[in-house]
């Protein structure tokens, strides 16, 4: 694919040098998001990469990826799943503990979200080492979901993450990278 592509997506990204630790770049995406135009075209465009009728549910990983992935279940008029923090879900829950760029996290799911074989995509902001993705993937297929494709507005490639969800027999595209 062009690398230019969405070259006018990518000037909607703002680069924040140090947050939230000294040598971490953060790409701030809520300067996209503030543009009606870059959103809905950041939308389309993931939609774009996606074979709708293979996806029965659509995975967002709090909190960034909750506004990916609800306009990509809107759009789509797929069901989605709230990947939440620690402790936030109702139910009956279960949960994975993780490691990302900087610390540690945990997310959790609804138990009774999936079936043996329901077909997830997952969905965040933005893949760096992989870690907060791979854990998806894990929490999901461990519920008995088929977990075989993602989708990220941006990618950090030199981080590694799209290449260790592709072992683990996950298909990831993002639109900037
Ligand atoms: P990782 O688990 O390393 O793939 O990190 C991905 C998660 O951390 C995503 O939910 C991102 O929102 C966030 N994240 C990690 N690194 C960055 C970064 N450099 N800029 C913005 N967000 C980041």
């Amino acid at each position: 694919t062009d690398p230019d592509a969405n070259a006018d997506l990518a000037v909607l990204v703002r680069s924040i040098p140090d947050h939230p630790r000294p040598g971490i770049l953060f790409r701030d995406l809520s300067t996209l998001l503030l543009d009606g135009w870059g959103f809905r075209t950041a939308i389309d465009r993931l939609i774009a990469t996606l074979d709708a009728g293979r996806v029965d549910l659509i995975a967002g990983i709090e909190a960034r990826g909750f506004i990916v992935a609800s306009a990509l279940s809107y759009a789509l008029t797929k069901g989605k799943i709230m990947l939440r923090k620690s402790g936030k879900l109702p139910g009956e829950a279960v949960g994975i503990d993780y490691a990302l760029e900087y610390g540690t996290d945990r997310i959790e799911m609804h138990v009774d979200a999936v079936r043996p074989g329901t077909r997830v995509l997952l969905v965040d902001d933005l893949i760096a080492t992989g870690g907060t993705a791979l854990a998806g993937v894990s929490l999901l297929r461990g519920q008995g979901a088929v977990v075989e494709e993602a989708r990220f507005l941006v990618d950090l490639p030199a981080l590694g993450g799209a290449d260790r969800l592709a072992a683990q027999g996950v298909a990831c595209r993002s639109l900037l990278a």
